[in-house]
């Protein structure tokens, strides 16, 4: 069971018509690509929190408050980054990385409310 809507879990299948029949085809995981950008990412939990480009602007919001909580935190390769940020014990952190992530989410619903086709 998926615990989240990011493509890396949603994208595990997708259809396919073969000879007039939909059949259902395993997705590559590393071809689940994040549909909010056009960076070529698989849109996994790494990507969405720290480098798709949808987001940038909320990110700035918790990268600021981590650059003044971490060492060093710009010097940081993305995936230190990451770990660091989610192993915090700072409740100020915690809380705008909570709020950075229910702001994607709630962007997310938006935009997959918009693709639903009313017949
Ligand atoms: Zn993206």
């Amino acid at each position: 069971m998926s615990a989240h809507s990011l493509e890396i879990e949603k994208g595990r299948w997708h259809r396919v018509l073969i000879n007039g029949r939909w059949q259902s085809q395993k997705t590559p995981i590393d071809e689940r690509y994040c549909i909010f950008c056009s960076e070529n990412a698989v849109e996994s939990e790494i990507h969405v929190l720290m480098s798709c480009k949808r987001y940038d602007t909320l990110r700035q919001t918790v990268f600021s408050l981590a650059r003044t909580l971490i060492d060093n935190f710009d010097a940081l390769e993305k995936e230190s980054k990451f770990v660091q940020l989610l192993e915090t014990d700072n409740i100020k952190l915690l809380q705008s990385i909570a709020k950075f992530v229910y702001s994607i989410f709630q962007i997310r619903v938006t935009h997959e409310n918009d693709n639903v086709i009313v017949k």
